[in-house]
């Protein structure tokens, strides 16, 4: 038993050659150069690539970005990138480097399989696969947003099952998979030039990638040879005064669990809900409000219930015209600044103006109102017999658009439509 356990940790004959040619060319491939590039072709095509995968720009890439950035560190340094023309990732990791320079911190997720069975092994190795990160959306309103809140948030989490601590099965009941000496993985090799093999990885279907079995009979009870259990775990989850949208909360750590892998993080990404009144841009708010024409000329106060439910008394003075689509600000009423929370934004409001409908007043009210507002502007008759006096009617958007589309789809361009089932007169 000893004896096939161990082979799961040794390499199959060809698996160093494995190791070294995988690692070969990895870095150079996410930089998208050539082993020969010069160090100003790899920092040209660095600057690039970190510019379009940058988590700002880029949120979904973050990994990618971590690959990039560690591929352009060893690269760029020219004691690095010769142990890795040597003797590929793996001569990274075991090349005396500094603490807390780890190469599978950051290929866990390409190389985690290969360098985790291969490196790692199983029985304490030094190095440890990283798991796979857990994203939850939270959803939250503009309110705790504006107030800060601490939301509990219930997971289902893999741990390693405590029955079994992780094995599977009873001591000794895991095997090595017979069919791929332990390695999860059918490797072969095609030539595809001089001195040039490309390698092809299959996962292998006898253990599913484990690289190990265990006999039904042995498998643990608790976890039917799982290694790991789902339990719920309660997240406590500190909306900060400021957060925003798409901001992410980190949980080190806290992701699933799985033997010989060093746990992902759980990572919380803030969804903000819809508020009715407010929308938010950056630290500003942003609010609509409707008014009367007779607000708009003759002065208004309303009452604005903010995030904290403080009611905020809005006065504006008889004279002060506002015009339909007019914007006035508030300062300091806006959002309060993440890490800096005294400091705010400014709350905007956008003014929609009501007009009265039609016949409000009578002629003599009329006549009453135009003596009060500005005059009208100059008025020259014209004469001749080239003047002709139309109607103006009431013509929705969607029937102009109608009338439009059928003028241009008619075949005969001069005999264009002048409405909507009007002809032109000398068709
Ligand atoms: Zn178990
Ligand atoms: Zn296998």
């Amino acid at each position: 038993m000893t004896g096939l356990l161990s082979s799961k940790i040794q390499f199959s004959p060809f698996s160093p050659v494995v190791c070294e040619k995988m690692a070969d060319n990895k870095l150079y491939e996410i930089l998208g150069v050539t082993r020969n590039a010069s160090d100003s072709e790899i920092k040209r095509s660095y600057h690039k690539l970190a510019k379009e995968f940058h988590p700002d720009k880029n949120p979904a890439a973050g990994d990618k970005f971590k690959e990039i950035s560690y591929a352009y560190e060893v690269l760029s340094d020219p004691k690095k990138r010769q142990t890795y023309d040597k003797y590929g990732l793996k001569g990274l990791q075991e090349g005396g480097q500094g603490a807390g320079f780890r190469p599978d911190d950051f290929f866990g997720h390409i190389f985690g399989d290969i360098f985790g069975r291969q490196m790692g092994g199983g029985s304490g190795g030094r190095r440890r696969a990283v798991g796979e990160d857990t994203i939850h959306p939270l959803k939250v309103s503009l309110e705790d947003m504006y107030m800060g809140k601490t939301a509990k948030l219930q997971l289902s989490k893999n741990v390693i099952c405590a029955a079994c601590k992780g094995i599977g099965g009873k001591p000794g009941a895991v095997v090595s998979c017979k069919d791929c000496h332990g390695q999860g993985m059918k490797v072969s090799y095609q030539q595809v030039g001089p001195n040039m093999t490309q390698q092809f990885q299959t996962l292998c279907p006898t253990c599913q990638g484990l690289g190990e079995t265990i006999n039904d009979k042995d498998k643990c009870p608790k976890c039917k040879g799982k290694k790991v259990t789902n339990e719920i775990k309660i997240l406590e989850v500190h909306v900060e005064k400021g957060m925003r949208e798409h901001q992410k909360i980190f949980f080190r750590g806290e992701g699933d669990q799985q033997p010989d892998t060093q746990p992902g993080d759980v990572i919380i990404v803030l969804q903000q809900k819809q508020h009715e009144v407010f929308q938010r841009t950056g630290d500003d708010l942003l609010m609509k409000h409707e008014i009367t024409l007779t607000e708009a000329l003759c002065g208004f106060e309303f009452v604005v219930k903010h995030l904290d439910s403080r009611d905020l008394l809005i006065r504006h003075n008889p004279g002060e015209v506002i015009k339909p689509g007019d914007l006035k600000g508030i300062q300091g009423e806006g959002m309060p600044t993440y890490k800096n929370p005294f400091e705010k934004g400014n709350l905007y409001i956008k003014f929609d103006v009501v007009f009265p409908e039609n016949n409000f007043a009578s002629e003599e009210q009329m006549k009453q109102i135009e003596s009060i507002l500005p005059p009208r502007p100059a008025f020259v008759m014209p004469t001749g017999e080239d003047v002709e006096e139309v109607n103006l009617m009431e013509y929705t958007a969607s029937e102009r658009g109608q009338g439009r589309e059928e003028a241009y789809a008619s075949d005969d361009d001069e005999h264009m439509h002048a409405g909507p089932g009007v002809q032109c007169a000398h068709q």
